[in-house]
């Protein structure tokens, strides 16, 4: 099947149709600190492990199934079973996740090309060897020429295939899934949304987080259940407003007594940063009275990077004196600190009076919506022909790129694959003109778009 094809057939067959084909399971491994579980999140396409240097964080996700161009599979992050302190015996790697290497059908061996091979590196090789699966090196943390060039050293442990990436940036994954999809014959997706819509209020200490989730709750009479966290501090309560079920997660944890500013602080990153793992919709919360800080941009950052869509809430607006500019003056402030948040709308509310909370849950609910959103591949050329045209489509260089088709490649986040006729990147220019008219023409709201560019083979 033509590639254009694939994700309209796949749009097209009704759920009950679709095979019930087991998905092929592709495990990551390597050596601690290698970045497996930022190449697991990035390939999941949303933060389902943490990753970072906070101690005490488990990693408790090491589970996730992977979207790509209307295809899936089940990857698993070895790392997530075998804690770092035990990796740095490969054999007990093997030993602990021998069942998750078992049911293989590929592995991805990870290592660090920045710092070449190590002799536990070596050791892990020799294990791979012995398991007799279909291999992918991954050569994370490529990031300059240089670095690209060093990682051919690891072709000498005899694997066929090797992938330099980087799992932060994002770069050279996209082969690397096409590869996988090639070679693990993953079937056609199945059309699935999570069934509850899962929103996160986040924030810095004060800002009234609880405050807006007891006045939503306060608001919504047909609460389903308040249920015990996940996660030690943060409190779920599921909740349906207009039909439709939500999850609240509030983050901001139990008051204990004698807890410093700073510790707070730095609590409440923590927390953002754990919600925002299982979060579909993150409400950003700010004090209206106290303005964008340093910290809100800190946790801003974090959204970002989750993957999540984002709504930003400026909260205690009962406090603020109003006259007709003020709204735009304080949304011109807010873009200037976190211009990065193009994409979130911005919404005033004010916990204390309930002033425009449910319409959070409403605009939470639309950008969910967004999220899970498939534009068939027809619809998306027809729309690519009449807007897009080649001429926008110009390099650093100037020469003009020929985009010869388009398809979404998966969504959470919608992920978009332009076919083009050359190897070169695009313009960031023409990326963003790109984002922009899809958000626009099919409501992605609130929602980041990816956009990935490949030479048509
Ligand atoms: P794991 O122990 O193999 O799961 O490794 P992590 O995913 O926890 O990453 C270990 C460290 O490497 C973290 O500080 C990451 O931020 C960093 N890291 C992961 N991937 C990359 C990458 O592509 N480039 C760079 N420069 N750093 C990375
Ligand atoms: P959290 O630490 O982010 O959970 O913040 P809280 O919900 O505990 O709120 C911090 C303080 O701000 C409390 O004194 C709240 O009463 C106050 N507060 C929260 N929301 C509002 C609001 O919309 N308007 C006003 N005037 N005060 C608020």
């Amino acid at each position: 099947i033509p590639i254009e094809q694939l994700s309209d057939l796949v749009d097209e067959l009704p759920p009950a149709l679709q095979p019930p084909q087991p998905l092929p399971s592709v495990v990551i491994l390597g050596r601690p600190n290698v970045g497996k579980s930022t190449l697991f999140n990035k390939l999941v396409g949303r933060r389902q492990a943490i990753v970072g240097d906070e101690p005490g964080i488990t990693r408790d996700r090491h589970y996730g199934v992977v979207e790509w161009l209307g295809r899936s599979f089940e990857l698993v992050d070895t790392g997530g079973i075998v804690p770092d302190e035990e990796a740095i015996i490969p054999a007990n790697i093997f030993k602990q996740a021998s069942r998750a290497i078992e049911e293989a059908d590929l592995l991805l061996w990870v290592v660090d090309a920045r710092e070449g091979i190590t002799p536990l590196d070596e050791e892990i090789a020799r294990h791979i060897h012995t398991t007799g699966k279909p291999v992918f090196v991954v050569a994370n943390k490529v990031e300059s020429a240089q670095v690209r060039t060093a990682a051919g050293e690891f072709y000498r442990f005899g694997f066929d295939r090797l992938f330099p990436v980087s799992a932060e940036h994002g770069t050279g994954t996209a082969e690397l899934l096409d590869e996988i999809l090639a070679v693990t014959n993953a079937p056609a997706t199945a059309v699935r949304p999570s069934e509850r819509i899962r929103v996160a209020v986040i924030g810095r200490p004060n800002v009234g987080k609880s405050s807006l989730v007891n006045a939503i709750l306060g608001e919504e009479r047909v609460i389903v259940s308040p249920i015990p966290g996940t996660t030690r501090d943060a409190i779920d309560t599921d909740l349906i407003h207009n039909g439709r079920p939500f999850t609240l997660i509030d983050t901001a944890g139990i008051r204990r007594k004698g807890r410093t500013t700073a510790m707070a602080e730095k609590l409440s990153v923590i927390m953002a940063r754990k919600a925002l793992a299982r979060t579909d919709v993150a409400i950003l919360l700010l004090d209206a009275v106290e303005g964008p800080t340093h910290l809100d941009e800190v946790i801003a950052g974090y959204a970002l990077e989750s993957g999540t869509s984002i709504l930003i809430a400026l909260n205690k607006w009962d406090l603020i004196k109003k006259d007709a500019h003020t709204a735009s003056l304080y949304e011109r402030q807010l873009r200037e600190r976190v211009k990065f948040l193009d994409y979130a709308p911005a919404v005033f509310v004010s916990a204390l009076t309930g002033q425009r909370v449910t319409r959070l849950l409403d605009l939470a609910a639309r950008a969910y919506d967004a999220r899970y959103r498939r534009i068939p591949t027809g619809e998306l050329n027809r729309f690519f022909a009449e807007y897009l045209e080649t001429p926008r489509a110009t390099l650093p260089t100037n020469k003009p790129v020929k985009v010869h088709y388009v398809t979404q490649a998966r969504s959470v986040p919608p992920t978009f694959v332009l076919f083009t006729n050359t190897t070169e990147k695009l313009h960031f220019s023409y990326v963003r003109y790109v984002e922009n008219r899809l958000r626009e023409n099919f409501d992605f709201f609130a929602t980041p778009l990816r956009i990935v560019s490949r030479p048509r083979t």
